[in-house]
């Protein structure tokens, strides 16, 4: 079963074309992973994904569990299940990290038709998950990303992930700014949460992170289009050649 269809994407932003026809089918349960070189149009596409609206799309459409996406706020997509962990995660000072959590969950547990969360409940899976995480509690009564440091901030959006369990897991170069066992314990943390009825959509610009979580697909996003699509394989052939063979 297809969780998300994007046919012939071309999208743009203040006049400067950045996507000129992607086309990529996502089944239920498979991992894919989109490489490129900086400014291909990756994150514009995750962007798009999220429903950010500062991009235009010009043609095409998006399908994401059949909805047409493009007519879906932010909000409404995050509810139906799709996820993005930002390339950036953005600050926001005076939203205090846990309440953003808790309501970010109820939200979604209201669309399901669920009551709230209990506030001891919360408390018990948010202390199980950050531990899981090696984070420190300290986090919780922070401002949202609000003195995180970059690598906190990627296990932040984990963190999310782990508590709202999305169908769709978009990861932005989830691996910047992560050091070494930081990787790890989010490809651990990933991966714990993989089963037959969600889907993860890597972004990254290296092979290393592709160790740890293993895709199914490899496709190569070059100057705003997939070029290529291919197994794991083809992320070696991009680590040894680098992105400049594509031009030919
Ligand atoms: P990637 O994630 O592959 O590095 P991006 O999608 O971030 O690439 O960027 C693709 C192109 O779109 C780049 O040339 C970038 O300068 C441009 N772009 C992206 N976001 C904006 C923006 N908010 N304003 C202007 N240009 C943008
Ligand atoms: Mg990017």
């Amino acid at each position: 079963m297809t969780i998300l269809h994007i046919n012939n994407l071309h999208s743009s932003i203040k006049n400067d074309k950045i996507l000129n026809g992607v086309n990529l089918e996502i089944k239920k349960g498979s991992i894919h992973a989109i490489m490129g070189p900086n400014g291909s149009g990756k994150s514009t596409l995750a962007n798009i994904l999220s429903g950010n609206n500062l991009y235009h799309i010009d043609n095409g459409t998006i399908t994401f569990k059949n909805h047409n996406l493009t007519h879906l706020s932010p909000e409404k997509i995050s509810l139906l299940g799709l996820f993005l962990a930002f390339q950036h995660p953005i600050s926001i000072p005076g939203v205090n990290n846990a309440y953003f959590l808790k309501e970010a969950l109820n939200a979604k547990r209201k669309f399901l038709g669920q009551k709230n969360i209990d506030a001891i409940d919360f408390m018990n899976l948010i202390q199980t998950k950050m531990k899981y995480l090696n984070m420190n509690e300290k986090f919780l009564n922070y401002n949202l990303n609000d003195g995180f440091s970059g690598g906190e901030k990627k296990l932040n959006e984990v963190l999310q992930i782990l508590i709202l369990k999305p169908d769709l897991i978009i990861l932005d170069e989830i691996d910047s700014g992560l050091d070494i066992d930081s990787l790890a314990m989010v490809s651990k943390a990933i991966n714990s949460i993989k089963t037959m009825h969600n889907s993860i959509l890597i972004i990254t610009h290296y092979q290393r992170l592709l160790n740890y979580i293993i895709p199914d697909f490899i496709h190569i996003l070059y100057k705003g289009k997939i070029v290529k699509s291919g197994n794991k394989e083809l992320s070696h052939t991009l680590e040894k050649k680098g992105y400049s063979w594509l031009d030919i």
